[in-house]
């Protein structure tokens, strides 16, 4: 087997990478190691930046999200059960859409298939070779069979865990990670949305996030120790915990329903560096990941590939190579704009056990100053409709 681009991994960033380059006449083969099934039903995230809105809408997979996607224009910030609005639109004339990950996976995959996109799911032992050389290949088993896939790149679009990263020989990459001494409990509901909006609460029993897919389906969060069981977290337990946490009228107006799914995500922030080593190229939590608070891990995802695909471009239509080079620098200086801004998020809006009380005060100053201070929102605003593309992007 021969082609172009091949790629490890379908989330988000392989499957949008595919459809740009085939957008561009670029021939890619998607190899996943799950079933698509199981990938279209992973439930992660669900904020898009309206960058990001842009790009999925200029790669022909826009038309769903547009008409079921929700527009919001602020947050509600959650401070002890007084809720304080950030206006987004007041503040920075922007806006986020809020259209579940799982709903931009399908429609990529529809996308891809539709277009004879090749997508091999359940491949197996995934390997990759020769990329630091000019024929870089994939080996992996399909079916018990032994395959091998030559191509000119490779793009390593599979995840924290995945394969790529950690087939770069260790001295050739800088880590950066700090871990926090928590973890999310999510879990999906069958309830319609107490507000309109997102509410990102502090609460002295940890912080709770209210957010939604759907105007039917509500997903909700909270704080936890990251080694809970989740049986040990039956639905009435968790609601008990959010309405507390969440505290005021909220808590007294909020609609329960069954779960769909529950979870736990751990928090880490992780920066592999450089993204690119000879003729591979890493893209989204394949070489980044950030706790999930500023709701930047699909975004930077989505912006990654976005400057892959235009490098590659640029060498398959004119040669050019500098785009190519340049890669891991240009994706680097968002990635670490969006690691500040997710780091920023989780430490004002999380309880950090058994630290020092000046930090808790200091902490507690941060927020009442964001929630009094216009110029405090505004900072929040921008980064958290995402900064716009520089023009190497
Ligand atoms: C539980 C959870 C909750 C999250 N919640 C949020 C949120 O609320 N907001 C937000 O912005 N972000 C959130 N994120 C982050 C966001 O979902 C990710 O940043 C996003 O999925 C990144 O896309 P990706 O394509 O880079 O990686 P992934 O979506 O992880 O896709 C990688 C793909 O590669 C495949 N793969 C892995 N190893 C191999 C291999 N060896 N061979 C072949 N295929 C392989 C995987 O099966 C997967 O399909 C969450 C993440 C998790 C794990």
């Amino acid at each position: 087997m021969r082609t172009q681009v091949g790629i490890v991994g379908s989330g988000p960033a392989g499957l949008l990478l595919s459809q740009l380059l085939h957008l561009q006449g670029i021939e890619a083969v998607i190899l996943e190691r799950r079933s698509r099934h199981y990938v279209e039903g992973r439930i992660r995230a669900g904020v898009l930046e309206q960058g990001t809105v842009d790009v999925l809408s200029e790669a022909g997979v826009g038309e769903r999200m547009r008409c079921e996607g929700l527009v919001h224009e602020g947050i509600q910030l959650s401070v002890h059960g007084r809720l304080h609005r950030v206006d987004f639109k007041a503040l920075v004339g922007g806006a986020v859409t809020v259209y579940g990950q799982t709903e931009v996976t399908k429609d990529l995959i529809n996308a891809r298939l539709a277009a004879d996109g090749q997508i091999a799911f359940e491949a197996e032992d995934v390997t990759i070779h020769g990329f630091d050389g000019d024929q870089p290949r994939i080996r992996f088993r399909q079916d018990g069979r032994r395959r091998e896939l030559a191509c000119d790149f490779i793009a390593g679009c599979d995840g924290f865990h995945g394969v790529c990263r950690q087939s770069v020989p260790q001295a050739a990459l800088t880590i950066h990670e700090r871990v926090y001494p928590f973890a999310w409990l999510g879990m999906l509901v069958e309830a319609p949305p107490v507000s309109d909006e997102l509410i990102y609460a502090y609460h002295e029993r940890g912080f709770a996030l209210f957010s939604m897919r759907s105007p039917a389906r509500s997903r909700l969060y909270i704080q936890c120790t990251p080694d809970e069981d989740l049986d040990a977290w039956p639905d009435q337990r968790i609601w008990d915990e959010l309405r507390a946490r969440l505290g005021g009228e909220t808590a007294d107006a909020l609609p329960t329903g069954p779960s769909i799914e529950k979870s736990f995500a751990p928090m880490r922030s992780f920066v592999a560096e450089p993204m690119r080593f000879g003729r591979l190229f890493l893209a989204g939590d394949a070489a980044h990941i950030v706790p999930p608070t500023g709701a930047k891990g699909l975004n930077l995802a989505v912006a990654d590939v976005r400057v892959l695909a235009r490098g590659l471009a640029a060498f398959y239509t004119s040669g050019r190579t500098d785009l190519l080079e340049s890669y891991s620098a240009t994706c680097l200086r968002r990635v670490w704009k969006a690691q500040r801004f997710s780091w920023w998020m989780t430490s004002m809006l999380h309880r950090f056990p058994g630290r020092n009380p000046y930090d808790d005060r200091v902490q507690l100053a941060e927020l009442d100053y964001l929630v009094s201070s216009r110029a405090a929102q505004q900072a929040l605003a921008e980064n958290y409709v995402g900064l716009p593309f520089e023009a190497e992007e």
